[in-house]
């Protein structure tokens, strides 16, 4: 089984890109760089100085000792949340302007959602010095207003769109159409492992990072490279793909994600596009989609912003459709539970997002003596006001 992206940016049936004949010189022009770039020594070394000194990489691997007493095995938790910036984004966001100075770019667009990736944009642009425009739909502006005041702090020029659901979907438009009209000095960063090849494929890379260090952190502190499960959360599949890159190729190793089924999968409030969605057409590329009979996208639900997506990368789709990967889902009840179960029992408060991945451990039963790796993606902060929210209802 090849788990590659192909020369035309398919993993198997999925991906590709399909853009307006307007975009096609913007992505043609990365698509024929990006690999050259990222294997140049001297890409390669400023990548992994920036990851080391600026990011605070690599990220340490815990071993959980108080949860994994509660759940009868060994948990490892990959800590991402410790992180400049408090997540696995700016693996990203530092790999992509680095590959933007060297397309000789001035100018830097994102797209942002619950504005984490564009706070993490603002803040490798403050770092180069280069002009960052991101595009947020009005009603996350006016939801998520600690991360625009983040954003503005940083010099970035945040522009709420007002078509559309005026969320995430209308911003990724917005920021095509600016893209579209400033194919000479502008980088688009995309946040996921989503958009158009090379989209997919780069934003993996970027984020494989996760593996190569889970990899001699495991042999140094188990004897052993290999865990039994690595779990991580889906929104649109960065961290996953991450996580699971460097052991594709190693069927021993059960890959599983976890997406938020929102109030549950059949509430008609849920974000689980593997539960619920078919193959479609979604920003560039061929993947599954949570959509009506005639193909217009379901608003998805979740009641962490960072999985609230109806699509997921291409990778995840050719992943789910090989069996390669085991796609589960988690309801807000259940990751709020595992949220604060981790921050009783081990002193972290996870991101809602990471939580979703943490509630498998109340869905399977591991053996004492797997090694069961969770990607805990992001840290906490950010939801402390839904985290109190719940504390009170409870
Ligand atoms: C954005 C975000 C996610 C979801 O994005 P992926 O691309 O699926 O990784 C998960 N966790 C945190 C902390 C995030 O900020």
């Amino acid at each position: 089984m090849n788990f590659d992206v192909n020369n035309n940016g398919f993993y198997g049936e999925f991906g590709g890109a399909f853009v307006p004949e307007m975009l096609y010189p913007n992505v043609k022009e990365l698509q024929d760089n990006y690999l050259a770039i990222m294997h140049e020594k001297d890409f390669q070394q400023e990548y992994r100085k920036m990851l080391k000194d600026y990011v605070g990489r690599p990220s340490p691997l815990y071993l959980a000792v108080r949860l994994s007493e509660f759940y009868n095995t060994q948990v490892f938790l990959k800590r991402e949340d410790l992180n400049h910036t408090g997540a696995h984004k700016i693996n990203n966001t530092v790999g992509q302007i680095l590959i933007a100075r060297r397309l000789g770019k001035t100018r830097i667009i994102a797209e942002t959602g619950a504005g984490q990736h564009g706070v993490a944009t603002a803040t490798v642009c403050a770092l180069m010095g280069l002009k960052c425009i991101v595009y947020m739909g009005k009603l996350d502006v006016e939801r998520q207003a600690p991360n625009v005041l983040r954003m503005k702090m940083l010099g970035a020029d945040v522009i709420p769109v007002f078509s559309g659901n005026m969320t995430l979907k209308d911003a990724t438009n917005e920021a095509i159409r600016d893209w579209i009209n400033n194919p000479e000095d502008t980088h688009y960063i995309i946040g996921s492992v989503v958009g158009p090849h090379p989209y997919p494929d780069l934003v993996t890379r970027l984020q494989a990072i996760i593996s190569e260090e889970m990899k001699w952190q495991l042999k140094e502190q188990t004897g052993n490279e290999n865990p039994n499960y690595i779990i991580a959360c889906v929104g649109g599949g960065s961290n996953a793909a991450g996580s699971f890159y460097h052991y594709l190729d190693n069927t021993n190793v059960r890959l599983i994600a976890v997406e938020a089924a929102g109030k549950g999968i059949d509430s008609g409030e849920s974000a689980a596009t593997m539960a619920l969605g078919r193959p479609g057409i979604l920003h560039g590329s061929k993947t599954m989609l949570m959509q009506t009979t005639d193909g217009q996208i379901i608003e998805p639900y979740s009641i962490s912003a960072g999985l609230d997506y109806p699509g997921i990368g291409p990778i995840h789709s050719h992943l789910y459709k090989s069996g390669r990967a085991i796609f589960e889902n988690a309801t807000d009840e259940e990751s709020l539970k595992a949220a604060f179960r981790l921050t009783k029992l081990e002193g972290i408060i996870p991101a809602l997002e990471s939580a979703h991945a943490l509630a498998l451990l109340d869905k399977y039963r591991f053996k004492p003596d797997d090694v069961v790796v969770i990607n805990l993606s992001g840290r906490g902060d950010k939801d402390m006001a839904t985290y109190i929210k719940y504390m009170e209802e409870i």
